[in-house]
């Protein structure tokens, strides 16, 4: 029964100062049903060791808590770059963060879809996202280790997945490899177009994704409401409720079919843990209440951002 479930709505908690020692306290003081973290610094070609101690912490904390945990890979990464030396990074890049989430028990890693820069590339970046990728998932799915899902953009720049149906021909070139699934970012989906503040707008692209790449491959949502209108191509996260996008739209998100047992992860602006805990109450709240009675009140707790999720 849906008003008694509990969803896994959680938030990306921050790691600097020890994964355990830092996120296991942010996950307990957001209230969080699910986490995600980086594992090295997002914004460099740095591929961090981690700490056995730490890594063994987290996992059983997380085991724990029942609290699903998942990776977001370095921002830098572009399997699709026509560079051949970013392609390689990229790669390692990803293989790292998929041994790295294996050992804090993840459930899987999400990356960009990456951009092909320009239109020559464009034309051959699929067998080159192929040849790259697929090992990844064929080592990865041989240890039971994370899946690797793929997040469609804001849009924009030759980006190789940004409206939903991008995704059939993604994951068509990686073969419907088991080992893949797609994370939906709904600020990007918004900027990219898809009009999820429109009544039923949501549905409509949930409907569609499942369309493009079949029932079960959804795996996780990043629930971020936008500071920007649709179609902008921007990727500026607001807090739940207090954007663009609105929380009727959520409702609909959480009551579609294919959001079911889905984990949720905010990425919205947060000053220490409570405005995550603010927006994960938000969406708890809205994935209790009955979908015809949702008002489109927008919160008053925008506009206190400190912290911006780098992801632009
Ligand atoms: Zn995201």
């Amino acid at each position: 029964m849906r008003t008694l479930s509990r969803r896994s709505i959680g938030a990306h908690a921050p790691t600097a100062g020890g994964l355990a020692t830092i996120a296991l306290p942010y996950v307990d003081a957001a209230a969080a049903r699910a986490v995600q973290v980086f594992v090295s610094n997002p914004r460099a070609w740095v591929l961090s060791p981690g700490d056995p101690a730490q890594d063994e912490a987290f996992r059983a904390g997380c085991a724990e808590r029942s609290v699903p945990a998942y990776v977001h890979a370095n921002l830098l990464v572009n399997v699709a770059s026509p560079t051949p030396a970013t392609v390689e990074r990229s790669t390692q890049t990803l293989a790292h963060a998929l041994r790295r989430g294996r050992s804090i028990g993840a459930k899987g890693v999400v990356f960009h879809a990456g951009s092909a820069v320009n239109s020559s590339h464009a034309r051959t970046v699929l067998r080159q996202l192929r040849k790259a990728i697929v090992p990844l998932l064929d080592e990865t799915a041989s240890v039971d280790g994370p899946s690797l899902l793929v997040e469609p953009s804001a849009g924009g720049g030759h980006c190789l997945a940004a409206r939903v149906e991008d995704l059939g021909p993604y994951l068509d070139a990686l073969g419907w490899h088991p080992a893949v699934g797609v994370c939906l970012d709904t600020c990007h989906a918004y900027a990219a177009g898809h009009d999820l503040a429109a009544p039923g707008g949501m549905t409509a692209t949930l409907d569609a994704l499942v369309a493009a790449v079949g029932p079960g491959r959804l795996a996780l949502v990043h629930a971020n409401d936008s500071k920007d209108p649709c179609g902008s191509l921007r990727d500026r996260h607001e807090t739940i409720g207090a954007g663009r996008i609105g929380e009727a739209a959520f409702a609909e998100l959480l009551a579609h079919p294919a959001t079911a047992g889905v984990p949720v992860i905010v990425e919205t602006p947060s000053t220490g843990h409570a405005g995550h805990a603010a927006d994960i109450a938000r969406l708890t709240g809205l994935a209790r209440g009955p979908a015809r009675s949702r008002s489109r009140s927008r919160s008053r707790l925008g506009g206190a951002a400190e912290i911006v999720w780098p992801d632009k």
